[in-house]
């Protein structure tokens, strides 16, 4: 495999993460950074008061990745 087949496959295969909220039924936009999409849904669960977590690129749930409203304060506390 060449330098370049390798990088094409490693952008086929580039996670890709999603914010997403069961109670609106919808998703953020599409982030290559776990941490970006984990801030929209933290976003998203203080702006509206739900529960949201992050999805992968099959929409699949990221474990331990729920975001409750409050918790980033939570978490920025002592
Ligand atoms: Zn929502």
């Amino acid at each position: 495999m060449t330098i370049q087949e390798q990088e094409i496959a490693e952008r086929r295969w580039a996670p890709a993460y999603k914010a997403h909220c069961p109670r609106c039924k919808t998703s953020g936009r599409t982030f290559s950074s776990y941490g970006n999409a984990e801030q929209a849904a933290q976003g998203h669960a203080d702006k509206y008061g739900h529960v949201t977590h992050v999805i992968d690129q099959y929409g699949i749930r990221i474990v331990g990745s729920i975001r409750r409203p409050g918790d980033a304060e939570a978490a920025a506390k002592p």
